[in-house]
């Protein structure tokens, strides 16, 4: 639920050192779009990696502070895991001053209502992956990893970064996408028309033939050439991007 009469949504930033463009980038974003009426929603891959909220540098805080700006005007902002930052915690979420939300979300506005996810549960044909989620995922897991040195989190980040990178060039285009069911299965089980995930890197709007009627996938892209964002004003919902300068 949220009293903000616009919503502006983006993901897959992948914050990282390596692209201060990129940085420069969401920085501008969110200056040019603070205000009290629009709430903020990160769907995940905020940063291209999080080893845990002890492991917050200069770069993180600089990221936190441009949010905490934005909240402190009276922008709600609102910060979903995806699979690369996933370990994001309520320090990091406190410095924001932002929300943690959960993946799936509903949230309302102008009486119309809005499925979020990160988009990595609904890539279901990605067996290896699923596999592999399911291990990160579990709090034990979490927090076994936290308790080791930074250095060591590193170190697997890196190896789990690369033995991806192998894997996915193998893998044949459909296996990395979502599953049609998987789309279906989850707008049904929340009694919802419209999803919007990220994490496909595949920015498009989908019309969807649901039981209860016509429905609809948005697709946020990640930024990199260009920037995305799905803006939701007045009832209307739209997907728009931008160039970065290199
Ligand atoms: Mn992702």
């Amino acid at each position: 639920m949220t009293l903000a009469n616009r919503l502006l949504l983006i993901s897959d930033l992948h914050l990282t050192p390596e692209r201060p463009d990129v940085f420069q980038a969401f920085g501008a974003f969110i200056r040019s779009q603070t205000n009290p009426d629009t709430a903020l929603y990160i769907l995940g891959d905020f940063f291209n990696l999080w080893i845990g909220d002890d492991g917050m540098d200069d770069f993180a805080r600089e990221a936190a502070a441009i949010l905490s700006a934005a909240a402190e005007q009276g922008m709600a902002i609102h910060i979903m895991h995806g699979n690369r930052d996933f370990l994001m915690g309520r320090e990091f979420a406190d410095a924001c001053h932002a929300t943690l939300i959960d993946d799936p979300c509903i949230v309302d506005t102008n009486g119309q209502s809005y499925l979020l996810m990160h988009g990595d549960t609904l890539c279901t044909r990605d067996k290896d992956y699923m596999a592999f989620r399911q291990m990160v995922r579990n709090p034990e897991w979490q927090q076994a990893f936290l308790d080791k040195p930074l250095l060591e989190r590193q170190s697997f980040a890196n190896q789990a970064r690369a033995q991806s990178k192998t894997m996915s060039s193998n893998k044949p285009e459909d296996i990395m996408d979502v599953s049609p069911e998987a789309v279906s299965g989850i707008l049904e089980q929340y009694d919802q028309m419209t999803l919007i995930h990220g994490h496909t890197h595949r920015p498009l709007v989908h019309d969807l033939d649901l039981k209860n009627g016509k429905g609809k996938r948005i697709v946020l892209g990640d930024w990199d050439v260009s920037g995305w964002y799905v803006e939701i004003s007045a009832g209307k919902s739209s997907l728009n991007s931008f160039p970065i300068q290199a």
